[in-house]
């Protein structure tokens, strides 16, 4: 075995191999995989290996649509067949709410050019004889979905990465992993020590056990899985083709053909988390006792659903234990806080999403970022908040949700109050209804008594909608209190501040006491951020950002950080605080400032140190709404303190508490975006019209802007619009397909209700010489097609003389 790798994956299930392909591939031959025991000796031999590109994310939809279409080539370059049936796929839905989720993602499909159709239930018999069409109301059909041979397309990623020249190893466990002064990595095996500059783990099963190795607890947890297959059913035998893979959402079964019968699964109602103390060592090929009473009434489903199931008799059953992460999505990329630690862990469904997987590893690798933005996926999402018991909590309510309906507004309830803040108790009295944001409960809006503060599950408005409403209306005519303990904040500072931000931040750096937007961006042009920079003296830079993004962006600020000079600080927790906005915040903090807070000493994007309701604070000028308004940020042991006063002095100056929906709300109005919707590593700052805070004249070579030169050659294709629209009762929520003359031309970043304007309102990118026409639009929402047109200007205070005022 080498003693020196430019990677070592860890793992040789069917991620591991092809994050092995991806990297040979694309070009870095220096790469070596250890595998424990035999290739596939965790989940992957026993999976249904059922393939579909179904997913709550577009971009996960999209690299499994890149998975199932690699099919063909791993076959060619290896010369392993991988058992590819291509029998396309049926999505049934016997409820009205089902309904609409499948033209939901039909809607997503047509802009991500997949060809799912609605078929007939005449069709669906036609296509499956078993299926009793009474019990369903519709169906979607997905020519891409199929099924595989879990061990053939193993192999056949390992072969084609040997094809590359890339290795992997056998019976080569790796028992340590030892991080050198430098940086790089020893993993120790029992044959021999591989010094690796960057170490991926890909220990599936063993993911936490091989985490464990380097000090980290990652949390994700094996859930056992049952699938059965039957004996030959007649009508299956007798059909001249193979009949497609379904899903019966309601039922909770996914089935294909297996031979001449079915194979047949279910996620069980109550999950069984399997050794959550750690996976044992010494698992090997091997299978778990089989309990089927807690599938019967799943089975009983399925009988009701296809009455010849009843008369087929039961061949095997599996019971295998697989990974699941928190949100059901994998976690990929680097680890926040450490160098060169990459994981590729919590992936439960390998068989369509490891080449997707695999390739987003090797471009992120080898360009230093993936070609499609991988928020999703990007482990980044959770912080040390994700202990091991949120991870197995979490896990299983993923697990037994897999088939559940989860809608837009619905907020999910296993370890909620994992983080609070020490208003949490008030906000509750005054009605709260609270979501989560990086583990930290924070308000989405306000009921008129704790009482009524519970929110219906919903595609279209919920009863929030006159709650929220009159949230907007107190922050554009009087004042609103919100409170910002869930936003990211970042200290940066030393002598080598200055040049260090300068090359990270596109835009200028403020002024002492003054603050900026800037965007960060990636070397090749994409948005890695959307920030407010704050300057408190010389050398001392506050940064304000997205809360979800906070380890996201630690993990960019530390990666540039110089060996001395700059010291960089996630002060996300450090600081709770609140926002004021609307006319009358100005009066309002008079009150518990003594600070002359008067426009002509405190102006707009002004920022100082400074003393609020008595404890010390940071007092910036600017608010998200669009309002006059102020963020006052403080210790979290002052953070009650603050929001006595703001709410005793607010008392007769029409004060309301607003949450995340209000600030959504006003936000749509002046046409800003927010990370993770508008703004993210998929667009750039020309597209997204944050090219207005980039600095291309700054004397410094930021990073991104030899890409924006580069783009800007090229032509930029596409726009950031806003829409408003004729809805009805029900508004954009996000990925709805926009068209223009019967194409598809876009789809939706976001939407909502704009409640002080009364329209609503969605974002889209669209080609640039649609974005700039008056021509008329449509956008798909839950099937049926809504007219829209261009809104040029925000619709509230288009010069923003209200919050500059
Ligand atoms: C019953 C069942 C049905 C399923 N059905 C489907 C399906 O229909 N479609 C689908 O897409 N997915 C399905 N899956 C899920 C799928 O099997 C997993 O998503 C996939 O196997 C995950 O692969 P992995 O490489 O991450 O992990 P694993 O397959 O667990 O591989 C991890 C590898 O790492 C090795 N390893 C661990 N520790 C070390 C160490 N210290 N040193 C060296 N090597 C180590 C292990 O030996 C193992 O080979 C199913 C799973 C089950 C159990």
């Amino acid at each position: 075995m080498e003693t020196h790798a430019k990677v070592v994956i860890i793992g040789g299930g069917v991620v591991g191999c092809s994050i092995l392909f991806h990297l040979a591939k694309f070009g870095w031959k220096d790469v070596i995989l250890l595998e424990r025991s035999e290739l596939t000796s965790g989940s992957s031999w026993h999976a249904a290996g059922m393939i579909h590109t179904i997913s709550s994310d577009p971009n996960i939809s999209r690299l499994q649509a890149y998975t199932i279409n690699l099919y063909k080539e791993l076959e060619g370059l290896s010369g392993q067949s991988v058992g590819l049936h291509s029998c396309g796929g049926i999505y049934l839905a016997s409820t009205p709410e089902r309904l609409d989720f499948l033209k939901k993602e039909r809607s997503k499909a047509r802009y991500m050019g997949l060809e799912q159709e609605f078929i007939s239930l005449k069709e669906v018999v036609e296509l499956n004889p078993l299926i009793d069409p009474s019990q369903y109301l519709g169906a979607l059909y997905d020519p891409l979905d199929g099924y595989v041979d879990p061990s053939g397309v193993t192999y056949a990623y390992a072969k084609s990465a040997q094809h590359y020249g890339a290795k992997w190893y056998r019976n080569s466990p790796v028992v340590e992993t030892r991080q050198r002064p430098d940086g790089t990595w020893d993993v120790v095996t029992p044959k021999g020590t591989v010094n690796a500059e960057m170490i991926v783990n890909a220990g599936g099963l063993w993911a936490r056990e091989v985490g464990r190795l380097a000090g980290i607890d990652l949390p994700v947890q094996p859930m056992e899985h049952h699938y059965l297959i039957t004996e030959e059913i007649p009508e299956i035998a007798s059909m001249g083709k193979e009949t497609p893979a379904g899903v019966d959402y309601e039922a909770n079964i996914y089935y294909r053909q297996e031979h001449k019968g079915l194979l047949l699964g279910t996620y069980e109602a109550v999950a069984t988390p399997w050794m959550v103390d750690g996976t044992p060592l010494n698992f090997g090929h091997e299978l778990l006792p089989d309990d089927l009473d807690r599938v019967s009434d799943r089975l009983a489903l399925a009988f009701q659903r296809m009455p010849a199931l009843a008369r087929a008799g039961i061949k095997s059953v599996v019971n295998g234990p697989f990974t699941f992460g928190p949100d059901g999505n994998p976690m990929i990329g680097p680890v926040p806080g450490m160098k060169n630690y990459w994981v590729a862990v919590g992936i439960m469904a390998g068989f369509c999403q490891a080449g997707g997987v695999g390739r987003s590893m090797a471009e992120w690798m080898i360009e230093g970022e993936p070609s499609i933005d991988v928020w999703s996926m990007d482990i980044a999402r959770f912080g040390e908040f994700a202990t091991r018991e949120y991870g197995t909590k979490k896990s299983a309510e993923n697990y037994e949700r897999r088939f559940l309906l989860t809608y837009p507004n619905e907020e999910l309830p296993a370890m909620r109050r994992q983080k609070t803040t020490s208003i949490y108790d008030r906000l509750m009295h005054r009605g709260a209804v609270m979501g989560v944001s990086f583990g930290l409960e924070n308000a989405l809006w306000f009921a008129d008594s704790p009482e009524n503060a519970h929110e219906e599950p919903t595609f279209r408005r919920s009863n929030a909608f006159d709650y929220v409403g009159e949230e907007v209306r107190a922050v554009r005519e009087q004042v609103g209190a919100l409170e910002i303990a869930n936003f990211g904040k970042h200290k940066v500072s030393g002598p080598g501040a200055v040049a260090y931000l300068d090359r990270l931040l596109a835009n200028t750096l403020p002024e002492v006491g003054r603050l900026k937007l800037s965007p960060m961006l990636t070397p090749k042009g994409k948005l890695y951020g959307d920030l407010t920079v704050a300057r408190l003296d010389r050398d001392t830079f506050y940064i304000f950002g997205s809360g979800a993004a906070q380890e996201m962006h630690r993990r960019w600020f530390e990666k540039h950080l110089p060996d001395s000079g700059v010291s960089y600080e996630n002060y996300s927790d450090a600081f709770h605080g609140m926002a004021i906005a609307g006319p009358n915040s100005r009066e309002l903090l008079s009150r518990i400032t003594r600070d002359d807070v008067s426009a002509e000493k405190l102006h707009f994007c002004d920022f100082r140190k400074t003393t609020v309701a008595g404890v010390p604070a940071l007092l910036v000028r600017i608010s998200f709404s669009g309002e006059l308004g102020y963020e006052i940020y403080c210790a979290p042991q002052y953070h009650l303190k603050l929001f006595e006063k703001i709410e005793e002095a607010g008392s007769d100056l029409g004060l309301k508490l607003y949450g995340a929906r209000a600030l959504m709300s006003l936000r749509l109005e002046k046409s800003w975006g927010v990370w993770t919707l508008e703004y993210r590593p998929e667009f750039t700052a020309d597209e997204s019209g944050l090219d207005a805070f980039v600095a291309m004249g700054k004397a410094t070579d930021f990073i991104g802007k030899d890409a924006i030169h580069r783009a800007r050659d090229e032509g930029v294709s596409k726009k950031l619009v806003t829409m408003v629209m004729d809805a009805g009762d029900v508004d954009c929520v996000q990925d709805e397909a926009v068209f223009h003359n019967g194409e598809c031309v876009g789809y939706v970043t976001s939407g909502g209700y704009a409640h002080y304007c009364q329209k609503s309102v969605a974002m889209a990118y669209l080609p640039i010489a649609l974005a700039e026409s008056d021509e008329q639009f449509q956008i798909e929402i839950l099937g049926e097609l809504r007219s829209a047109r261009l809104q040029a200007e925000p619709l509230h205070d288009p010069s923003g003389s209200r919050m500059r005022g």
